[in-house]
């Protein structure tokens, strides 16, 4: 067996998550190896939409230009009865939203793969090493991990060490496995049929993603591209996709979406069958060793979160495992992992399974409570923002989110990422690490001890979009984290500066590009 040499991160599974994992690190100039059974990019098409919090993190990484080349913004979504009779309809604002992106986004996962893949190379301190598969993932006594890894080419056994590893390795996690975690089941399992057409013809569709409520034949449309069409129907028992392998098969299911076109005008790209469940890991840790993306949870993809999930997690954990390494800060920093994304990814599922269930809950009670409660969930404010804005839930409470009574509307949120006066977006000037963000200017004193922490500090002007936010949640400064998620906010400038941790993990890597 030959000893490959030893890495700070390893990172079982080369997706979205594993690579959104690589990239970021690598931006803090963390060395680590990504491990992936397949050469490239998994071709199945999979995620169709991401929102804009997401697009966010892709601009982080530095390919949001690239993603909006790929990517179309979608009007939002509609609920529809088996006659296609608009039951609700959600519109999603195709201008920018406050993180800076449209807030819906439709486009098509193994492209998005290319471009996270074509961009992870561009690092130095990131190597990916695809057709290998990992099979052990083993604790050492001097507190390293060895991953042992069969090259699926010559049958070859290697293995490396490394003081982290993350399991990306999606929904059979051989990570999981070993971290002894378990899959809580959420009680949802359907088997749904994927139906994926190119034509270049217009179907003369509503741009939204459409619902059929339907408690025996669910189904979801979407135009995911240019010339790119993405239907999915729920399967009935005894059905298998194998019934379902021509347009022909396939028309009695799209008829409402393609009886303006000819037959002869739509390319099968892929019929294939899903089995849509809602789990989630009962733990994302053990030591050194961590969870992400799909290894951790699984929703069915009614709200197109499953993806983003994974780009979050990866998000949430790349810096503080970044201040770690680096010795900025302590290693139970990583608690806040799982305190802050467990909740929120649980959140996520149930929103998914609540659009789920007004999609096919059965029967005439079903039908009943469908046209009583989703016709007039339009008319409840507070829920109507809730299902036409994009924004997720605040991360719960933790050593990096204070939730005190001030900061209460605040901290856990995202902060806004508005266009400044001299035409660049906040992000831009933010940095990697943590920021303040105030509209009362530090003294000198402050100010030497936030330039010894590595902080960057903003104040916004007084008419600003920035200024607006903080003086409705009626403080005057927030703390930004290095994933933009405000920290804590007040009043008391000193108090807020003293509580600035120490973060300088890099001289950042710059990509090659
Ligand atoms: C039909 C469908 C529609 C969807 N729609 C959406 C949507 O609209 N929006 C959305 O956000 N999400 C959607 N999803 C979910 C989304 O596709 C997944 O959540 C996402 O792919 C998870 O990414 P991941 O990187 O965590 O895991 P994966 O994409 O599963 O990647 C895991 C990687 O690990 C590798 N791997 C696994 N085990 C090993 C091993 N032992 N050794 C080496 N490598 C290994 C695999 O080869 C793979 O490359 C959809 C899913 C489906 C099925």
């Amino acid at each position: 067996m030959t000893r490959k040499p030893s890495y700070p991160v390893v990172i079982v599974g080369a997706g979205p998550t594993g690579v959104t994992a690589a990239s970021l690190l690598a931006q803090y100039g963390i060395g680590c190896l990504v491990l992936d059974r397949w050469a490239a990019v998994y071709a199945q098409p999979r995620a169709v939409h991401l929102d804009d919090e997401i697009y966010r993190v892709l601009a982080r990484l530095g390919i949001a230009a690239e993603f909006a080349a790929i990517s179309r913004p979608a009007l939002g979504l509609r609920l529809l009865d088996p006659t296609m009779r608009v039951l609700a309809e959600w519109r999603r604002d195709s201008a920018l939203s406050t993180n800076g992106f449209p807030q819906a986004n439709m486009f098509d996962q193994p492209d998005l793969e290319t471009l996270l893949r074509a961009n992870l190379a561009r690092y130095p301190s990131a190597e990916l090493r695809g057709n290998v598969e990992v099979t052990e993932v083993t604790q050492r006594h001097d507190g390293r991990i060895r991953v042992t890894y069969r090259d699926r080419i010559d049958e070859s056994e290697h293995s490396v060490d490394a003081d982290y590893v993350l399991g990306c390795d999606g929904a059979n996690s051989i990570v999981r496995t070993h971290i002894e975690s378990s899959m809580h089941d959420m009680k949802f399992e359907q088997r749904w049929l994927v139906i994926d057409v190119a034509t270049g013809a217009d179907l003369d569709q509503w741009g939204g993603v459409h619902q059929v409520c339907d408690p025996v034949r669910a189904g979801t449309y979407m135009r995911i591209g240019r010339a790119r069409y993405r239907w999915e129907f729920r399967l009935l028992p005894g059905e298998i996709a194998a019934d379902f392998q021509t347009l022909a098969a396939l028309k009695p299911l799209m008829a409402p979406w393609i009886s303006r076109v000819h037959e002869d005008e739509l390319e099968l790209i892929r019929v294939t069958e899903y089995t849509f469940m809602a789990q989630m890991a009962d733990r994302w840790r053990r030591g050194n060793i961590l969870l992400l993306g799909d290894a951790a949870h699984l929703t069915p993809p009614f709200i197109g979160q499953g993806l983003g999930a994974g780009v979050r997690d990866a998000m949430n954990l790349a810096w503080k495992l970044a201040g770690v390494i680096s010795g900025d800060l302590p290693r139970t920093a990583l608690d806040s992992y799982e305190q802050e994304r467990i909740p929120h990814a649980r959140h996520m599922i149930r929103l998914a399974l609540g659009v789920g269930w007004a999609m096919t809950a059965g029967g005439e009670f079903g039908n009943l409570m469908r046209r009583l409660v989703v016709t007039r969930i339009r008319f409840v404010p507070g829920l109507r923002n809730k299902l036409t804005e994009s924004r997720t839930p605040a991360l719960c409470g933790s050593a990096f989110v204070h939730r005190g009574r001030t900061a209460r509307r605040l901290a856990g949120t995202l902060c806004p990422n508005p266009v400044l006066v001299d035409g660049r977006r906040l992000d831009s000037v933010l940095g990697d690490g943590f920021a303040l963000v105030t509209t009362a200017a530090p003294t000198d004193a402050q100010r030497a001890v936030l330039d010894e922490r590595g902080a960057v500090v903003h104040i916004a002007s007084p008419d600003s979009e920035l200024a607006g936010c903080l003086a409705r949640a009626r403080v005057t400064a927030a703390i930004i984290r290095p994933d933009r998620t405000v920290m804590c906010a007040g009043r008391d400038l000193g108090r807020i500066c003293e509580l600035i941790p120490t973060f300088r993990p890099h001289t950042r890597i710059r990509s090659n590009a």
